[in-house]
């Protein structure tokens, strides 16, 4: 069968209120919203509405969650897709590919595209690696640029990126009227923590007083993605428990399953 190169979702249901803590980037965030809503407001003052922002941060703080909360908040449909798809899935057709899917948000504006892992595609040009198939990649980083350059200024189509290296994309990306914004997702602090673990609590059937402050202070340099696996690690532990309710202990036995499969990750990447 053949991979579909991007995802298309309309009427989605995430919102601000899904994403814990990170009050500044949705402050930021709260701005492509109201472009998206209301542009009119702002072109009518002779303002050009930004085409891009890029949302710089670690694996699993919560950079998809936030760009889809952008579509979910305005009420448009995301588009989405991951860089290394680009690169990977579609040798020889990465510039084509990126010209269907801009023709695609543009017909169903106003829209938000996603790139999940931009820096596959995005890394500086020109820097050959000896593995080859640089020039694919090249061919589709420039067609993403004279997409976003060619969009007129009320195409109403907003590109959000995301990317955990915005050290090596290329400059190009970031030059006005592109990437030009850059939103900072970075790793909760103890309150987001206890903040993400009353969201990915809510869900769960468990023990009245559960206390959160402590949860949080048992995790420190956790991600929001690593708290959630935590939360369903703790269901899964109780259940095999054979218990009616998650309680504290299968959280701390999840948290120690979380951290050994961390410290494993850590150990193949050094
Ligand atoms: P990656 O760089 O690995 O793609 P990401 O920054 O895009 O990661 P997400 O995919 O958004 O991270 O996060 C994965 C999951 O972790 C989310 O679907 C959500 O369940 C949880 N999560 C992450 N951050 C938060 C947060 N701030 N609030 C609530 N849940 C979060």
């Amino acid at each position: 069968s053949k991979a579909k190169l991007f995802d298309e979702k309309t009427d989605i249901k995430t919102t601000f209120k899904d994403v814990a803590g990170l009050e500044g980037a949705k402050e930021e965030i709260q701005e492509i919203v109201e472009f998206l809503k209301n542009p009119e407001k702002y072109t009518n003052l002779g303002g050009k509405i930004p085409k891009g922002a890029l949302l710089v941060g670690p694996p699993g703080t919560g950079k998809t969650l936030l760009a889809k909360a952008v579509a979910g908040e305005a009420q448009v449909p995301f588009f989405s897709l991951s860089g290394s798809d680009f690169v990977e899935m579609f040798v020889g057709v990465g510039a084509s590919r990126v010209r269907d899917l801009f023709k695609q948000a543009k017909e169903k504006s106003p829209a938000i595209i996603f790139i999940d892992e931009i820096d596959a595609v995005g890394r500086a040009r020109g820097k050959s690696n000896m593995s080859g198939g640089n020039d694919e990649r090249e061919n589709t980083l420039n067609q993403l640029l004279t997409e976003m350059d060619g969009f007129g200024t009320n195409s109403n189509v907003i590109v959000l990126a995301a990317t955990n290296r915005a050290d090596v994309l290329d400059k190009a990306l970031m030059r006005a009227g592109r990437f030009d914004r850059q939103i900072f997702v970075d790793l909760p602090d103890i309150r987001e923590r206890k903040e993400i673990f009353e969201v990915h609590l809510a869900p769960l059937k468990k023990v009245e007083g559960l206390d959160t402050d402590f949860l949080a202070k048992q995790t420190p340099g956790f991600s929001g993605a690593d708290i959630a696996n935590v939360c369903n690690e703790a269901a899964l532990i109780a259940a095999r428990n054979n218990k009616t309710a998650v309680d504290k202990q299968d959280f701390l036995d999840a948290v120690d399953r979380i951290v050994g499969g961390l410290e494993k990750k850590n150990k193949i990447v050094t």
